[in-house]
C-alpha cells in the first residue's frame, strides 16, 4: 500500500508564547507526510526553490519519504509562512503567507506518486489539488483539507475539490464558514452533500469529530502539559488518520475509522510538543503505539468488531 500527498513544503517563521523560530522547515505536506511515514510508503509531491537545502529535504529521505516528485524551481523561492499565536493556541494568526514557487506550479506526477492507492490532498490551491486528483486515477480513497484562505479567494474550485474526494479534513470553523452553517452536525452534512462519505471536524486542542453517513465519532485531543507550537498540528493528525488506513489495506468501514481517528490524535499530540517538526522528526513507532494504547485506557475508546 502506498499514499501520496500534495501540499506546501515551506519556510515557516512561528510565534508562540513559549518561543520562536525563524524558516524553520514546514509546510502542510511536511507535517503530513513525516506523521505518516511511520506507517508506510509516502510520495510527496510540490515545488521548492533554491533556497530549499540538502539539510531540509533530508528530513524527508531519512523517513524514507520519496521526493521524486519535489520540483526544484531554479531562482524561485520556498513556500513561506509567518504565524503566530496568542494563548488560546487553538487559532493560528497569519502574517504573511508568500506562494513563491507554488504561482506558477504545474504538478506532474511519477508513476510511484501516480499509482498509489490512497491520496491526501492538503491544504494548498484547491486548483493545484484537483490537477493531482486527477492524474491519481487508482486512488481508491482520497482525502482533502483546506484553510480560510481558500475558502474566502477560490470557493469554487474549493468546492469543486472537495465533490472529488472521499473524506474532508477541515477545522470545524472552517466547515461552518464554508456551508454558512453554524451548526456543526448540519454543517457536515452539507459537505457530505457535495460528495465525501466522511468528514472530519478539527478541534484544536478538544480533539476532532468524525461524520459519516452511518454514524459519529469523537476524540478528545491527547491530554498534555507542555503545548509549544500547535502549527502542523492538523497535517500531523491527517498523516496518522490516512497512514494508519494505508496499513490497514481492506474495507475502511467505521470501526477502522475509529481507531484511524485515535492515530490522528496520538501524532497531533507529539506534532504540539515541540516547534515545527521537531517531535514527529524523532519518533518511533514503539512511541506512538504505546501512546495510542494511553488514549485509548484514558478515554475508554472502544471499537465494537461489528460497527456498521
Ligand atoms: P496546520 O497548523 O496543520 O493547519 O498547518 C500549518 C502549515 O500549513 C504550516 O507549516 C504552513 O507552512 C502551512 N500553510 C499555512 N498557510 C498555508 C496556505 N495558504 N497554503 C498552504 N499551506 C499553508
Amino acid at each position: 500500500m502506498s499514499l501520496t500527498v500534495v501540499g506546501s513544503i515551506a519556510f515557516d517563521s512561528v510565534k508562540t508564547p513559549f518561543g520562536e523560530r525563524d524558516r524553520m522547515l514546514g509546510g502542510s505536506a511536511v507535517h503530513f507526510s513525516l506523521a505518516a511515514s511511520y506507517f508506510g510508503e509516502v510520495h510527496v509531491v510540490g515545488p521548492v526553490g533554491d533556497d530549499f537545502g540538502e539539510s531540509e529535504l533530508s528530513v524527508l529521505t531519512e523517513h524514507g519519504i520519496d521526493t521524486t516528485d519535489v520540483e526544484r524551481v531554479e531562482g524561485g523561492d520556498t513556500f513561506f509562512w509567518r504565524g503566530h499565536y496568542d494563548y488560546d493556541l487553538n487559532t493560528a494568526h497569519t502574517d504573511d503567507t508568500q506562494l513563491n514557487v507554488f504561482g506558477d506550479f504545474e504538478p506532474k506526477l511519477s508513476e510511484g506518486s501516480r499509482s498509489a492507492e490512497m491520496l491526501f490532498l492538503a491544504n494548498i490551491q484547491p486548483d493545484l489539488q484537483r490537477q493531482v486528483r486527477a492524474q491519481c486515477e487508482g486512488a481508491r480513497y482520497a482525502a482533502l483539507d483546506s484553510m480560510n484562505l481558500w475558502i474566502d479567494t477560490a470557493r469554487d474550485s474549493l468546492l469543486a475539490a472537495i465533490g472529488e474526494v472521499d473524506c474532508t479534513i477541515i477545522n470545524d470553523a472552517e466547515i461552518r464558514e464554508l456551508t454558512g452553517e453554524p451548526n456543526l452536525a448540519r454543517a457536515a452534512a452539507k459537505v457530505m452533500e457535495i460528495g465525501p462519505r466522511a468528514v472530519i471536524a478539527k478541534q484544536g486542542e478538544y480533539g476532532a469529530a468524525l461524520f459519516t453517513e452511518s454514524g459519529f465519532f469523537a476524540l478528545p485531543g491527547y491530554p498534555l502539559e507542555d503545548v509549544r507550537d500547535p502549527t502542523g498540528a492538523g497535517d500531523s493528525f491527517a498523516g496518522g488518520f490516512l497512514g494508519y488506513l494505508d496499513g490497514e489495506g481492506g474495507d475502511l468501514d467505521d470501526a477502522t475509522l475509529r481507531r484511524a481517528m485515535g492515530y490522528g490524535t496520538v501524532l497531533a499530540s507529539f506534532n504540539v510538543e515541540e516547534f515545527g517538526t521537531e517531535r514527529v522528526a524523532r519518533l518511533t513507532r514503539e512511541e506512538i503505539d504505546e501512546r495510542f494504547e494511553a488514549l485509548r485506557a484514558m478515554t475508554q475508546f472502544e471499537v465494537p468488531a461489528d460497527l456498521p
